[in-house]
């Protein structure tokens, strides 16, 4: 093609743009969902009983490419204990400065204890508020289940949490 008809080409897309409908998103104040797999903030998942699914074995902050992430297991006690098994995640920190929303960390996570939410809203404007920690990032408690620390269901072994056997009332079902 020649530079007048590339020209031409070009001055064609803009005008042919100029009598489309604009797509303008008044947000804040109207908001589109997101596409279903959009990774927001993460979350940290709870089984049914309200134990928490999370372990503390870091494969999460290992897998992540920006060093986003901070655990500092535990071990579970019979007096107080937070997920099934041994070990639990005292300590939880996803810093989202440094987080680029690749999805590593919970395709690393064995539990499924950590996946990402459609939750985009999280700016601020200070370092600290941007580090998440345990208290942002738990699951909220659902009807039925109690906040732990409090013993695993009557009967059930770690493996009856980790394929699914466990209700809200706290039993174990095979
Ligand atoms: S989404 Fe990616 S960058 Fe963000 S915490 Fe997970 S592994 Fe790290
Ligand atoms: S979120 Fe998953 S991978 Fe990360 S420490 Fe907890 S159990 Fe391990």
């Amino acid at each position: 093609m020649t530079r007048f008809g590339d020209a031409l080409a070009g001055f064609g897309v803009t005008f042919s743009t100029m009598f489309k409908k604009p797509i303008t998103e008044q947000y804040p104040e109207g908001k589109q969902p997101t596409q279903a797999r959009y990774h927001g903030r993460h979350q940290l998942n709870r089984y049914d009983d309200g134990l928490e699914k999370c372990i503390g074995c870091e494969l999460c902050a290992w897998a992540c490419p920006a060093d986003a992430i901070y655990v500092e297991g535990a071990d579970n006690t019979d007096a107080e204990r937070f997920s099934p098994g041994e070990r639990y995640g005292r300590v939880y920190q996803i810093n989202y400065l440094r987080c680029i929303g690749c999805g590593l960390c919970i395709e690393a996570c064995p539990t499924r204890a950590l996946t990402m939410t459609n939750d985009y809203e999280m700016a601020d404007d200070n370092r600290s508020d941007l580090i998440y920690g345990k208290d942002k990032l738990l699951a909220p408690l659902q009807p039925g289940m109690q906040p732990p620390p409090h013993a695993m269901a009557d009967g059930a072994t770690d493996d009856d949490y980790y394929l699914g056997h466990i209700s809200s009332e706290g039993g174990a079902h095979r």
